[in-house]
């Protein structure tokens, strides 16, 4: 059985780890950068308990390891930026388990050593297409190191290559974005903050967002919104220190000690920052011709709103890995088997996540009210949406208590209490 996966990112590289284990799977994962290489992963993330659920169900080891290079992600605050509080939620109301807060760079790094050997690094795709060989399977064309290989009669390939997935674009074309009306903002900074800035926090200026948690070693993700109509570029003038202070300046009283220090962190790193228009795209796991999966940003655009970006990536690849695992132990070697049953316990899961994801952005659109926009985060409905974005991973294989309870001894930190 021939599996070919293009892109050790979040997804690839935890189903590299597994698949590269199953007796009589060759197994080739095609990385476009180096090993060390991780220009493209700069900030910070926080992983929702979702993805670690998933991660500990799967593999406790690895799950240990992503653990130990993050910080607990356990309270989401919300306040205004004279520092008036919103919300105070901690997650063990809404989670069996913290998430994390960590480096993506970190993220890529435990999980690419994680799957060791099976990775290979320095490959450009030339080409992918249909094979000859047979109906249902694929081929890629790549260079490594200068030589360059071909490998046919593809039974599985698994597109983890990311937001503009190569793989996706030939056998179905490039989705279609859908903007959400947010701008945002990205940066990494040292932290110096003595302690103002640690767990998951926001702080709102009108419609204007403010976000940042602290992450291993010594640094503090930021991130700012602005609202954008669908479509329009960012404007020249929000990348400038006099106007992003002014944003940010409450519209009562002066700026809380945490913001003061936000807005002097963020401007003085604004020549680093990291810009983008929040925008999703519509659910794609399995082609219907050719045995074709994708997982992560190949399979879904997702709006960051929530944190499920990198957290559906992991949860993803938990169930792909999970299901072709339990169907490798009764000897079902049939990958459109497997897509079908991918698909499905996936697609509904996504659905959700995505369409909560939009909503909870409600915020930080044109006009919203900060202050009426995050009470109905703190009522019994939205926070039932969060338990079950939180709780209910979709693995698509039947729960496994000893499996859990395994993971549970071995990993580390469990939930502290409310
Ligand atoms: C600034 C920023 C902040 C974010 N913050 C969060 C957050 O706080 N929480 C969260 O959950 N998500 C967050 N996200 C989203 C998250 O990073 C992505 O959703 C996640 O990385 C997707 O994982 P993936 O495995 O699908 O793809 P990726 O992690 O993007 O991996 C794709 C991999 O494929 C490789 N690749 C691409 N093309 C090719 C090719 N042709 N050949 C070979 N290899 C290829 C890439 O090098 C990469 O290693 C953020 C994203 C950005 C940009």
């Amino acid at each position: 059985m021939k599996i070919v996966i293009v892109g050790a990112g979040v997804a690839g590289a935890i189903l590299a780890r597994r698949l590269a284990r199953l007796p009589g799977v060759e197994l080739h994962c095609l990385e476009r950068v180096g090993p060390d290489d991780h220009a493209e992963a700069g900030t910070g993330l926080n992983v929702g308990p979702n993805a670690i659920k998933a991660l500990r169900r799967l593999d406790a080891e690895l799950a240990a390891e992503v653990e130990a290079a993050s910080l607990p992600w356990t309270r989401w605050d919300i306040a205004l930026t004279n520092g008036t509080p919103l919300m105070a939620l901690p997650l063990a109301q809404v989670a069996d388990n913290p998430g994390i807060r960590i480096r993506w760079s970190e993220l890529y790094r435990v999980l690419r050593q994680g799957a060791g050997p099976a990775i290979r690094y320095g490959c450009t795709l030339e080409s992918v297409g249909a094979s000859t060989a047979a109906p249902g399977k694929t081929r890629v064309r790549f260079t490594q190191d200068g030589a360059t290989h071909e490998i046919d009669g593809i039974d599985l390939l698994v597109g983890t290559d990311g937001r503009y997935s190569r793989v996706r674009e030939t056998f179905s074309g490039a989705p279609e974005p859908r903007h959400i009306g947010v701008a945002i903002l990205r940066v990494l900074v040292p932290d110096t903050s003595a302690g103002l800035v640690d767990d998951y926090g926001q702080w709102f200026s009108g419609c204007h967002r403010l976000l940042a948690f602290r992450v291993p070693p010594d640094h503090v993700y930021i991130a700012a919104t602005y609202p954008v109509a669908p479509g329009a570029p960012v404007q020249d003038a929000w990348k400038t220190e006099a106007v992003m202070r002014a944003t940010y300046q409450p519209a009562q009283g002066e700026a809380s000690p945490a913001v003061r220090w936000l807005l002097d962190a963020m401007c003085a790193q604004l020549h680093d920052a990291h810009w983008a228009r929040m925008q999703e795209a519509d659910v794609r796991f399995a082609e219907p011709d050719v045995d074709v999966l994708y997982l992560g940003d190949s399979a879904h655009g997702m709006a960051p709103t929530l944190g499920q970006g990198a957290t559906q990536a992991m949860e993803d690849a938990c169930a792909a890995a999970l299901i072709v695992e339990d169907a490798w132990a009764r000897d079902q070697r049939t990958p459109r088997v497997w897509l079908d049953r991918i698909a499905e316990a996936r697609s509904e899961r996504l659905r959700f996540v995505m369409d909560l994801s939009v909503r909870a952005t409600d915020t930080m659109l044109e006009g919203a009210d900060p202050v009426a926009g995050t009470r109905w985060k703190t009522e019994a409905p939205f926070q039932a949406e969060l338990a079950a974005l939180f709780r209910d991973v979709a693995l698509g294989v039947p729960d496994d208590a000893s499996a859990q309870a395994g993971a549970a001894t071995t990993s580390a930190a469990a939930m502290p209490a409310a």
